[in-house]
């Protein structure tokens, strides 16, 4: 997978064998898979009527004691505290815990429209697996230097270049945010019968629209009560 670029060098493995829906790769493991196919062979003969069957279930050939059902659980179960463990390639569930729907953070993965190596990438930069400078300072002591080569102010982490970082926050990150915000603003113009192109990646948008339901406004600051000024659609 790393030669085909679907995996970064220091990415998680153990990630690769969950589910999916778990915020893993969803692919089989060939032991687990060897150890589940023993279970459930194990428990068809134990169900047979058939004389040589019955003699088979006698000599207990995997004496395993234990339903594939229950073994995979617990490979699963096991393979995700192992993940949750590791300080680094774990951060990202603890960050995330108890502040966003899980269920929807790991939609994206689940329905798989990403090029293989920009999955790739995604997760490995969830799990502070790509050589920034704060992590070749920590761990690889491949630098002495930890700050941003950007804004030189902060340690240079992920979560400092995709949402911190001063030297980019009004180029490429207000961008990225303009970008979603329009397909929201696409989305409002569509359900108040607003004007808005035919697919939201079209979608010009003013600054001020207005029909007899709804007013939309774009890119105005708002005074809010508790005195902070937001960036509001
Ligand atoms: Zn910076």
């Amino acid at each position: 997978m790393t030669i085909n670029h679907a995996l970064q060098p220091h990415s998680d493995v153990d990630r690769l064998y969950l589910p999916r829906s778990s915020g893993g790769r969803g692919m089989l493991q060939v032991h687990q898979t060897v150890e589940e196919e023993k279970r459930g062979l194990e428990e068809y003969i134990k169900d047979s009527e058939e004389d040589a069957l019955k003699k088979v279930n006698k000599e207990k050939l995997f004496n395993t004691n234990e339903t594939k059902q229950a073994y995979k659980k617990k490979q699963v179960k096991n393979r995700a505290e192992k993940w949750r463990n590791k300080p680094l390639h774990g951060q990202y569930l603890h960050n995330i815990s108890g502040k966003s729907d899980i269920t929807k953070t790991w939609q994206w993965l689940k329905n798989g429209n990403l090029k293989k190596e920009i999955a790739g990438l995604i997760l490995a930069a969830q799990e502070q697996a790509l050589r920034t400078n704060a992590i070749r300072a920590k761990g690889k002591k491949s630098t002495t230097n930890s700050k941003c080569r950007l804004c030189k102010e902060a340690d240079e982490t992920v979560d400092h270049l995709t949402s911190c970082c001063k030297k980019i926050a009004k180029t490429d990150c207000k961008q990225r945010h303009d970008k979603v915000a329009g397909m929201i603003h696409w989305n409002i113009c569509k359900k108040y019968k607003l004007p808005g192109a035919k697919h939201w990646w079209d979608h010009k948008i003013e600054k001020v629209e207005e029909n007899e339901d709804a007013k939309t406004l774009w890119d105005f600051r708002l005074q809010t009560n508790i005195c902070h000024t937001i960036h509001q659609i």
